[in-house]
């Protein structure tokens, strides 16, 4: 189970000027009912309230979000334009804010090698990530365009669980996807708290990863590695012993 922000790619992502314009477009096209001047308002709103946190998930995707989950922050926001906010219409918006990211920005340094490798070692990958916007669906498309989907087996997000990490759900929605016993389990990750205390308490082996933050002054992780290289190789030593 690997964790993505800081893990597979970098720790946060720029904003750019044409976001607000490619949401937009996906929200327009998301809605194929709704007039020009509906959407403008529609979008401008959905932009406005959603503005702390996507700042703040400029600066870290691990940093915890000060607004409401998407789908309330959504619902609420269908509301004021007087529109129906039922659950559909709710996942369609949610997917269509979510902006690929494939365009700006890369894998980090060996996370494509690290995923096939868990792949030639025989093992499954499940990716176990907090976000925002993004469930599943919406990461496929990422990962298709970075070019690693071939490599990942399955895709749990804390939209998807309903919970952000460190809240176990994501991993159990892991673990249940994975269809084997939690001590089979490893979980890759940059985060003490979100990644390897999670996994700990619900017995699942853990390498903790600092490619894109500071060495971590102490961990209880069964591997801590500076790269994911390193991490491939941790990885291979720990099937090895057992
Ligand atoms: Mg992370």
């Amino acid at each position: 189970m690997i964790d993505v922000g800081g893990t597979l790619w970098p720790n946060s992502w720029p904003f750019r000027q044409t976001d607000a314009a490619g949401r937009h477009e996906r929200v327009a096209a998301a809605m194929p009912q709704l007039g020009a001047a509906a959407i403008g308002s529609l979008v401008a709103d959905l932009i406005e309230s959603s503005r702390i946190g996507d700042h703040a998930r400029a600066i870290s995707t691990e940093t915890p979000p000060t607004i409401p989950a998407a789908e309330i922050l959504i619902g609420a926001s269908l509301e004021r334009q007087g529109l129906p906010a039922d659950v559909n219409v709710v996942n369609r918006i949610r997917r269509a804010m979510a902006i690929p990211v494939a365009d700006r920005m890369k894998p980090l340094p060996g996370a494509i090698e690290l995923l096939a490798e868990i792949r030639a070692l025989g093992l499954r990958t499940i990716i176990a990530s907090n976000t925002y916007w993004r469930d599943a669906e919406s990461y496929w498309d990422d990962f298709r365009l970075l070019g690693m989907a071939a490599h990942i087996d399955a895709i749990v997000t804390s939209v998807d669980a309903g919970h952000l990490k460190p809240h176990p759900a994501v991993f159990e929605m892991a673990i249940r996807v994975a269809g084997c016993p939690a001590q089979r389990c490893v979980v890759i990750g940059n985060r003490e708290e979100n990644d390897v205390e999670p996994a700990l308490a619900l017995g699942m082996r853990t390498i903790l990863v600092y490619p894109d933050d500071p060495k971590p002054a102490s961990s209880r992780a069964h591997a801590v590695v500076p790269d994911l290289w390193e991490c491939a190789r941790a990885l291979k030593a720990m099937l090895h012993d057992g």
